[in-house]
């Protein structure tokens, strides 16, 4: 049990981690286009094409376009909240019993595991039920 939260705990600290390097990039980024960008009329269009055409260097990798840097940026940002949302699955699935609750009787159930839909036991109706506790 211990194992399954420290890798629940790690995994959601990493998902954290890959967040703030997308953010952090992504924020280099506006920083470094911002003083070409902020006097132009259209500031969305002129940053786009800022960020098409612009490179920065970086001490370690070499001169880079900075499309490249803000796709990086992006796919850690993704990254981040895949593994944040995954990590929070195995936080549903590694509790006790947990309470359930049906949007339309309010009646509540007991399950094993959180599931995305089921069939409420009180109502018969299809569901997506909602999470009220996990048993800890
Ligand atoms: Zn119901």
């Amino acid at each position: 049990m211990r194992v399954i939260v420290q890798r629940k705990l790690s995994g959601h600290l990493f998902g954290i981690f890959l967040c703030l390097v997308g953010f952090g990039i992504l924020f280099v980024v506006l920083w470094k286009a911002w003083p070409s960008v902020s006097s132009s009329s259209n500031v969305l269009s002129s940053l786009w094409s800022y960020i098409l055409t612009e490179q920065t260097d970086l001490a370690l990798i070499g001169t880079l376009k900075l499309v490249y840097l803000s796709i990086i940026g992006g796919i850690f940002l993704f990254l981040g909240i895949f593994v944040l949302a995954f990590s929070r699955q195995i936080l549903y699935l590694s509790g006790g019993p947990i309470l359930l609750q049906c949007p339309y009787c309010n009646n509540h159930w007991k399950a094993r595991r959180a599931m995305g839909w089921a069939e409420c036991p009180h109502c018969r109706k299809f569901i997506h039920p909602q999470v009220m506790k996990t048993g800890k």
